[in-house]
């Protein structure tokens, strides 16, 4: 894999793809800076060679149009603090006044560029904006794994222009390592442990993962679709009857590949989706109407333990109950609990996708797993097993 460790950036210009969408409060704070603090060692590699940064994003979806509410000069300040070096900003992302911003740009300073998606042509992936973009760099570094499932002029078609000088920063090679991990050269046994609410939205990745895990944890609401197609009564729990064929198909096929599945024998059922709700244990498929499970029940919780800690790698995607409510989120709490025991015994934990890291940072995990993958639905599509455009533009 070729990153920024490849290159000398001595008296060079860098211009980097980073994925600097983040939250702005109505006063136009930035309330979470996460993915700026993500993108600075890449940066300090660039400066500490000498080199010249140019800062390319997009922020929020403003449609192809300028619009202030939207405008990366309200990160210029968080984004001097966090790198430690004074930022400049540029009001348009190409044309003169970017040209003329980069020529002036000099060794050890740092330019950032107007959101990308101003111009239509961003996510249309347009060849002459990404060319325009090529003119501002002698070395492409694509640091923003948040978007590499896109096929967009600034993520995939500008890499074209730089047949020799493009290359991975340090956050997206380390997204691609980790989930190699998993996919390709996990030490075994490797578990997947997949929850959240739906099959239907999960089952690319269930097929695409059987062929390289040992164990598969099923949980959270997409546990009901298989004890019901199982022949199991889940009351008023989130179901997909016209899943459940699907669900049998899982079962066959993991069982003819050697996966061994675990599914929720016992769960925290409710009489209503609501944290005051009324609960009790029940077993997971003898659950009577006006009844729902909405967290997995201790038996559920003693059967995954140990399940993790017997695994080497260790894949989690998606919450195992409704954990945003406190009330069912015990579930939850306890998988990242077992995780962190597993990770602490030498396995290597991954988490990510969706919900997943809401939850993680919710209860404080993001420091004791392995790695916690920083793009939702570039984390999903990798792990459908599919070649993200971003990769590739450079790999190819
Ligand atoms: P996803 O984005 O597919 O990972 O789904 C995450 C959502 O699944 C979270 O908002 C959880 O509240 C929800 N979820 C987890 N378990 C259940 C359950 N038993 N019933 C309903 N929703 C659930």
């Amino acid at each position: 894999m070729i990153t920024i460790d490849d290159f000398n950036f001595e008296d060079k210009k860098a211009l980097i793809r980073v994925d600097f969408n983040v939250p702005l409060d109505a006063d136009f704070k930035v309330t979470d800076a996460t993915r700026i603090e993500a993108a600075k060692p890449t940066i300090i590699k660039i400066l500490e060679d000498g080199g010249s940064v140019i800062l390319m994003s997009h922020m929020g979806r403003p449609k192809g149009e300028a619009n202030a509410d939207l405008s990366l000069n309200h990160i210029v300040d968080i984004v001097s603090d966090v790198i430690g070096v004074e930022v400049k900003f540029v009001k348009d992302c190409v044309g003169e006044v970017a040209e003329s911003a980069v020529a002036n740009l000099q060794s050890g300073e740092v330019l950032l560029l107007e959101n990308l998606r101003f111009h239509a042509g961003e996510t249309k992936g347009d060849t002459a904006l990404a060319e325009q973009l090529s003119k501002l760099g002698d070395v492409y570094v694509n640091d923003a794994f948040g978007t590499a499932h896109r096929a967009h002029a600034s993520t995939t078609i500008v890499a074209q222009f730089f047949p020799e000088n493009k290359c991975f920063g340090y956050l997206l090679a380390k997204e691609i390592e980790s989930i190699g991990k998993v996919m390709r050269s996990g030490e075994k046994p490797v578990l997947a442990i997949l929850g959240g609410a739906k099959v239907s939205s999960k089952i690319t990745i269930i097929e695409n993962i059987l062929d390289k895990v040992d164990h598969l944890i099923i949980g959270g609401g997409m546990t009901y679709t298989f004890v019901k197609a199982n022949g199991g009564q889940v009351g008023d729990s989130i179901c997909e009857d016209d899943k459940m064929e699907l669900a049998l198909s899982i079962l066959k096929q993991a069982k003819e590949k050697g996966v061994e599945i675990h599914i929720p024998v016992d769960v925290v059922a409710a009489d209503d989706f609501s944290n005051d709700a009324q609960t009790k244990i029940l077993d997971s498929d003898k659950i009577p109407d006006g009844w729902q499970g909405l967290d997995a029940g201790p038996e559920t919780l003693k059967m995954f333990k140990e399940v993790i800690l017997k695994s080497k790698t260790i894949l989690w995607n998606g919450p195992i109950g409704v954990f945003e409510m406190e009330n069912f989120a015990n579930g939850t709490k306890a998988l990242g609990n077992y995780i962190d025991e597993a990770t602490q015994n030498g396995a290597f934990s991954l988490v990510g996708g969706g919900d997943s890291v809401a939850a993680v940072k919710q209860f404080g995990f993001q420091d004791k797993v392995s790695y916690v993958s920083t793009g939702g639905g570039a984390m999903l599509e990798s792990l459908e097993g599919k070649t993200l455009p971003g990769i590739a533009a450079i790999i190819g």
